[in-house]
């Protein structure tokens, strides 16, 4: 059995500020995406990997990733407008296709753990489409436009998602096909094999998950990097 990995890393992260996307920063000199790359690959053994890259940022991608992991044969594939549309040209990848299961991961989420990893592992062999997933903590509203409060969601019923995602290869790539066909995007792939009229299985997340978006997520992050 084969198994797949992608890796998101093509966009451009303007919302930490700064002049490189967020993938890039570093936490204790080393930089997010090898931070998240290095746990997944010590999690399980991938046979394909696949980075998706800025298009303006092919060179460091490529320096970063061959000398941190000089062993590891990792793709890069150019990123796309939106992180659907890098999903989408990881999914053209022959080798990636020639895969039995994928697992999806945002390079700015670096605290996966291998507990998270063998979790999706084991679930993805039962039911072909897996997320983590957390539990909401703050009470949830439904607001109107102009900011007054339209209603309270039930929060039992409401999960935040994570990645690593992982999908049985086939049903991902046929469910990308029909979002394609009816020029349709979504923010993460369970939303996509959703629209496909397939059920995916949520799993317990991990709070340490976090992904790196803002300044504060990166005061966050060196906070956990530096007690886990
Ligand atoms: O922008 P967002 O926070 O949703 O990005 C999540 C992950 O997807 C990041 O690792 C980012 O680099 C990646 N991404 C991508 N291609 C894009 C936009 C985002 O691979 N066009």
């Amino acid at each position: 059995m084969k198994l797949g990995l992608i890796v998101t890393a093509g966009g451009s992260g303007k919302r930490l500020g700064g002049v490189i996307p967020k993938q890039f920063h570093t936490i204790k000199n080393q930089p997010i995406i090898v931070l998240s790359l290095e746990n997944l690959l010590n999690s399980l053994k991938f046979d394909v990997v696949v980075v998706t890259y800025p298009i303006d940022y092919y060179k460091l991608t490529c320096e970063l990733l061959h000398e941190k992991f000089p062993s590891v044969e990792i793709e890069l594939v150019p990123g796309g407008n939106e992180r659907f549309d890098s999903v989408r040209n990881a999914l053209q990848n022959q080798r990636i296709q020639g895969t039995d299961y994928v697992f999806i991961h945002d390079a700015v989420r670096p605290f996966v753990s291998k507990e998270l990893i063998i979790r999706l592992y084991e679930n993805v062999l039962k039911y072909n489409a897996v997320a983590p997933a957390i539990k909401i903590k703050d009470t949830l509203k439904e607001v109107d436009d102009e900011g007054f409060i339209l209603k309270t969601i039930d929060r039992k019923q409401v999960y935040a998602i994570q990645t690593p995602q992982a999908f049985r290869t086939e049903l991902i790539i046929s469910a990308y096909e029909k979002a394609i066909s009816e020029e349709q995007s979504f923010t993460d792939e369970a939303g996509v094999v959703e629209n496909f009229g397939q059920k995916v299985k949520i799993i317990e997340g991990d709070e340490k998950n976090i992904k790196i978006t803002t300044p504060d997520d990166l005061l966050l992050a060196m906070f956990i990097f530096e007690k886990y």
